[in-house]
């Protein structure tokens, strides 16, 4: 016997916006089904594309430590290659070893990046000297499409562009991605590069994924 089942579905997006900050997308749907009233809500997720460097003790081991604890703010979907890369602006320091990544996130960017700082103090990040030496770095490079300027938070990145250290791994694991402030992929942004910053790939992706 066959059954039917009778659906009418209304569906409401709301966004939050905190303080000029990306919004929390929660769709919320209600409806009938057999007979019955029924809602549903989600939340919608994000993806968020990260860059990550070390250049003190264990660089690899640092790497791949902070990519598996990455799994709390998310849902790691893509891991680049590492990277052996010259240090730029303050060159009198250890050569770096950076990986970019590719997470899937429900949380907002100001959350994700809260996630971010924990998880490198939590690995023993002290800010000694900016723009020097570092067990470990995490920074947002992309978050979506979203756009923000705030005083803790700029996103996308306003050095990405200019950094091979961070466009080659990226451009590894996501080619395609759209920097919403440039309107360029990010294959076109590594294309407009200009040369000099050495950056040489050392091993395949990491782990499988
Ligand atoms: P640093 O660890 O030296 O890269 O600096 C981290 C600080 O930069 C954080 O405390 C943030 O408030 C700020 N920041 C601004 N924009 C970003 C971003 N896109 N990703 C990570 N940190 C950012």
């Amino acid at each position: 016997m066959s059954s039917f089942i009778y659906l009418s579905i209304r569906s409401r997006t709301s966004e939050a916006n905190l303080r000029g900050c990306p919004r929390r997308i929660v769709t919320v749907s209600s409806g009938i089904i057999r007979g019955q009233k029924a809602t549903l809500a989600w939340t919608m997720s994000t993806i968020a594309y990260l860059s990550l460097g070390s250049n003190l003790g264990d660089r690899e081991g640092h790497l791949r430590d902070a990519v598996a604890r990455l799994e709390s703010q998310g849902h790691v979907v893509a891991v680049s290659s590492f990277y052996e890369t010259e240090p730029v602006e303050f060159a009198n320091q250890p050569w770096f070893l950076n990986c970019a990544v590719a997470i899937e996130t429900t949380k907002m960017a100001t959350e994700l990046l809260a996630g971010l700082l924990e998880i490198e103090g939590s690995m023993g990040r002290h800010r000694a000297q900016r723009k020097g030496p570092r067990l470990i770095d995490i920074d947002i490079l992309l978050f979506g499409n979203a756009i923000i300027d705030s005083q803790e938070l700029t996103v996308p990145h306003p050095a990405m562009h200019e950094r091979r250290f961070v466009i080659e791994p990226l451009a590894e694991i996501a080619p395609e991605a759209r920097h919403p402030v440039l309107a360029k992929t990010v294959r076109q942004l590594w294309d407009s590069l200009p040369p000099g910053q050495v950056v040489r790939r050392i091993a395949g992706p990491p782990m499988a994924r």
